[in-house]
């Protein structure tokens, strides 16, 4: 129509005129501009529908034109409006003809998604089937499940695929792909798949995607009966907050290898060393079909037996005494002299054996006596939540009076709630005054009977064992008002007197029996440690089957030394024990993260305050006993002035090891030996790092030491040094000399004139002279390192193969500490 147009006026601005342009405006403009420019005068108003375009062109067409003219382009304005209509209906038939085709493909995709899902439910059935074939001829082979389950399962649908993905053509691939994968569990995974797109694409994003859509899909197949393809045993898994892929695995009993590949179809590359938290696990115990039970970290904690006593299984128990009073007020004779004329079925002269409690019998009852003197063992024990004590007894001198430590002692009872008897002891010394010390104890608010109050007192002499009896008697009549009671049926529970690491028996732990009976046998979890109880020792020495309540028994067979105060409580498996003290072992370690990042503020808060006036002496402490090293870092922290503090980086029992030489090293400590050594790594990596390592085997001379130290006090000083380790390779009899030792020198060199010390594991045994060393048949000055050569000590003779003698010898020197 246009070319029509255009061709007919030709000459005179033809090109201008009709349809053409309005419909290519530019075009038309164009035409016009050159010919008509001149005669562009008149405006006709007639056309006043048109746009202002196509007003002014035929203006300037009509300009001086004729009526016939004037029609033609009446004419063409008339045909461009039908042009215009025409091209309208066009377009909306194009439109509708699109909307059909819209709506075919939605109809197309929709039968094709349909058909998908009906393939996937054959094959999910298919798979079934075959499982359960399997099964069925499993019933007398064995074999493997799933590596057959899946190729079965594959094959149908593969070939399935192949039909009519063929024919749609469109979103074909990823489609396919999708199937593949999801046909060893009937569909399952295709959203697993689409996840690992999307996690690889998108990140973050594509992962909560990926979660959502996972459960969504596990809705989806709840509502819709079975989902799991593969009949197996359901196990309910208990998962806590995070887990590792390869512990997810085992408490569902499946392949590390199948949960991995499990949660990369999630979208989650892992490994199985990895950990991974708890939302994500469940999916993946649910896609295994288990049941997920979640537990809380502390959860763990919760198999431990908290069932209230029945009244009627409840019995009397021996309540537990602790002896507390000023140092030298007599409480170690006092415990000794009770033990010696008083302890329970001890034969004539019979050897008790020192196991931080024992029990003695009067007046028909039962005691139990915490044999460790000392505040710092009681207040640490209740720190720790252990409250063992039921009766403290408190000695005070008669010939001296209330002391510093007599008051704490009041402090410490009165704090736990604990009844006290006054033992006035050392009533056999002439300027014994019992009296003072009633009305000394009065100032505290300590009322004894005498005075009309209800605190027991009662006079003794250690020495002369005096008032023994009544001081017994007194406890049992206190005893019998607390109306101690505990029932002997349910698993023990107790706690951690002391503890150490034992040459040869490996950690032992003296527990006193709370409630319930410890038995040979039972698990246990203590404090941060657990085991089976290999054995039972008595304070008697003898190896017993059991302890009932108040009871102190040695504990042999944990797998750690615990401290003292540490709860024992037995659980009935080893996996409840393992994850309960693995779990206490994790958050004491947070704990102490958190505390050491704390001082770490403090003290750069005091530090800036106080300027750099005052310094640190930063020091590491290991000693044999759980009680030495809670007693030196006791006396460690009342050290310190205004100029100097002294800091407890770590304190621990057994031998130094090379961890605490490293962390020694980072905070440039000294680290502290209380009869306990450093195992070769350790005295390596000291020697290399410059780590100074003091032993010592006197509480007191530690503690005079780090004082000099503290207050730059340092002088001349006796100063050991080791030339020299030997190792007992056999032990033989002399007649004449005794316990001989055939040792071969391993390190240094040995010397008769030095000093010596007995190690057995890294602890000092003891500590002297040597009365001979020979090399072969003669008496030598020294053995050379790898040589061999007979010892024998002076006055001592229990010496085992295995033990190691470490020479040495002593020079005044500079002191270094600090
Ligand atoms: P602890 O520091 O409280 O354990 O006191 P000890 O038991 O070590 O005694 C300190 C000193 O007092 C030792 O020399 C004892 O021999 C002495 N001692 C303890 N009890 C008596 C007593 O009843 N009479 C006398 N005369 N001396 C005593």
């Amino acid at each position: 129509m246009s070319d029509q147009d255009g061709k007919k006026p030709l000459g005179l601005g033809g090109g201008a005129r009709s349809g053409t342009v309005k419909q290519s405006f530019a075009r038309g403009r164009t035409n016009n501009v050159v010919v008509e420019t001149k005669r562009k005068r008149v405006a006709v108003p007639k056309p006043a529908a048109q746009s202002a375009a196509v007003v002014n062109a035929q203006g300037g067409k009509k300009s001086g034109t004729t009526d016939a003219e004037m029609d033609r382009r009446l004419k063409a304005l008339q045909m461009a409006k039908a042009r215009e209509a025409e091209d309208a209906e066009r377009r909306a038939r194009e439109e509708k003809e699109r909307e059909d085709e819209r709506a075919r493909r939605r109809a197309e995709i929709e039968n094709k998604e349909r058909e998908e899902r009906e393939r996937a439910e054959l094959a999910r059935q298919r798979a079934e089937e075959d499982e359960r074939r399997q099964r069925e001829t499993r019933e007398g082979k064995t074999a493997p499940i799933e590596p057959a389950a899946a190729p079965t399962a594959d094959k149908p649908d593969r070939q399935r695929n192949l039909g009519p993905d063929a024919r749609p053509g469109r979103n074909d691939g990823p489609r396919k792909r999708d199937d593949d994968s999801g046909k060893p569990r009937g569909g399952e995974r295709r959203g697993g798949k689409l996840t690992v797109n999307q996690a690889l694409a998108g990140g973050e994003g594509g992962r909560q995607r990926s979660l959502a859509s996972m459960r969504r899909k596990q809705e989806r197949q709840r509502r819709g009966g079975p989902s799991t393809p593969q009949e197996k045993v359901t196990r309910t898994v208990k998962l806590p907050e995070t887990i590792v892929v390869s512990e997810l695995a085992n408490r569902m009993t499946e392949r590390v290898a199948a949960v991995v590949k499990a949660l990369m179809q999630n979208g989650m590359m892992v490994t199985q060393n990895q950990v991974i938290d708890a939302d994500t696990a469940e999916l993946i115990i649910e896609e295994f079909g288990h049941k997920v039970q979640r537990v809380s970290e502390a959860d763990v904690e919760q198999v431990i037996d908290v069932v209230e006593d029945k009244a009627e299984d409840l019995v009397e128990r021996a309540p537990v005494i602790t002896i507390m009073g000023h140092v030298d007020h007599g409480k170690t004779s006092l415990l000794d002299a009770i033990r010696k004329t008083k302890v329970v079925s001890g034969e004539a002269g019979g050897i008790t054996q020192h196991i931080g409690a024992y029990q003695v019998e009067a007046g028909g009852k039962t005691l139990s006596f915490l044999d460790t003197p000392g505040h710092a063992a009681f207040t640490s024990m209740r720190a720790r939540g252990a409250q063992v004590t039921d009766i403290v007894v408190l000695v005070v001198a008669a010939d001296d009076a209330v002391m510093p430590q007599t008051i704490e002692a009041i402090n410490h009872a009165k704090a736990a709630g604990v009844p006290m008897i006054i033992a006035i002891n050392k009533m056999d010394v002439a300027g014994a005054d019992s009296n003072r010390v009633r009305t000394e104890l009065l100032q505290h608010e300590v009322i004894v009977e005498e005075m009309s109050g209800d605190v027991q007192d009662v006079e003794v002499s250690a020495h002369t064992g005096k008032g023994l009896d009544k001081l017994l008697e007194a406890i049992a009549l206190q005893a019998e008002i607390l109306e101690l009671k505990a029932n002997p049926k349910r698993a023990a529970q107790g706690a951690v007197i002391e503890a150490q690491l034992d040459v040869g028996r490996g950690p032992v732990a003296t527990v006193l029996v709370q409630n319930g009976t410890l038995r040979r046998g039972d698990i246990f979890v203590v404090g941060e440690q657990w085991g089976k109880v290999r054995a039972l020792v008595n304070d008697q020495g003898a190896r017993v089957n059991e302890a009932g309540p108040s009871v102190p028994v040695e504990v042999l067979g944990l797998n750690g030394t615990p401290e003292a105060g540490d709860v024992l409580n037995v659980v009935e498996t080893e996996a409840q024990a393992r994850e309960i003290a693995e779990y206490r072992e994790q958050a004491a370690k947070d704990k102490r993260a958190a505390a050491g990042a704390a001082t770490t503020l403090d003290q750069m808060m005091a530090k800036a305050k106080e300027d750099q006036g005052v310094s640190e002496l930063p020091i590491l402490v290991k000693a044999d006993v759980q009680g030495s090293a809670e007693a030196i870092v006791q006396a460690m922290e009342k050290i310190g002035n205004e100029e100097v503090r002294v800091r407890i980086l770590h304190s621990g029992v057994g031998a130094i090891t090379e961890s605490d030489i490293t962390l020694a090293e980072a905070s440039d400590a000294p680290v502290i030996g209380f009869n306990v050594r450093a195992n070769a790594p350790a005295r390596a990596a000291a020697n290399q790092k410059g780590v100074e390592i003091r032993y010592y085997s006197v509480i007191y001379d530690l503690v005079d030491d780090i004082k000099q130290a503290a207050s730059g006090l340092l002088s001349a000083e006796i100063k050991e040094t080791f030339i020299g380790y030997a190792e007992i390779r056999e032990v033989f009899k002399v007649t004449g000399v005794g316990q001989v030792a055939g040792c071969l020198v391993t390190e240094g060199i040995a010397r008769r004139s030095a000093g010596v010390r007995l190690l057995r594991d890294n602890v000092v045994i003891h500590e002297g002279t040597l009365k001979t060393l020979k090399r072969f048949k003669d008496e030598v000055k020294e053995v050379q390192s790898g040589q061999e050569c007979g010892m024998a000590f002076e006055r001592y003779e229990d010496i085992r193969v295995g033990d190691v003698i470490e020479i040495f010898t002593r020079e005044e020197v500079e002191r270094t500490l600090a």
